[in-house]
């Protein structure tokens, strides 16, 4: 599989949303940080992944809805 889909599906919705920024550490690892959660506490800064429901989603431009369903 390749890495970019690997991450996408390890994030779920968040690999998709206008409101992920994509955070890496000195050795590597990846993790989302929710924008969402700098104005509103409700939204975990790190959400737990992968993320398959979230009333705060919402399509980044130029993203292809996240398809956790396994459908193409
Ligand atoms: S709003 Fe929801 S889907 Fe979007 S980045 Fe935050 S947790 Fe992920």
């Amino acid at each position: 599989m390749e890495p970019d889909r690997r991450e996408a599906e390890r994030a779920g919705l968040c690999a998709t949303c206008q409101y992920d920024r994509i955070v890496r550490s000195d050795r590597g690892s990846v993790f989302h940080q929710c924008q969402r959660a700098a104005t509103d506490p409700s939204f975990p800064q790190y959400p737990n992944l992968p993320v398959l429901h979230c009333r705060g989603y919402e399509l980044k431009s130029g993203g292809q809805a996240s398809n956790t369903s396994g459908q193409k």
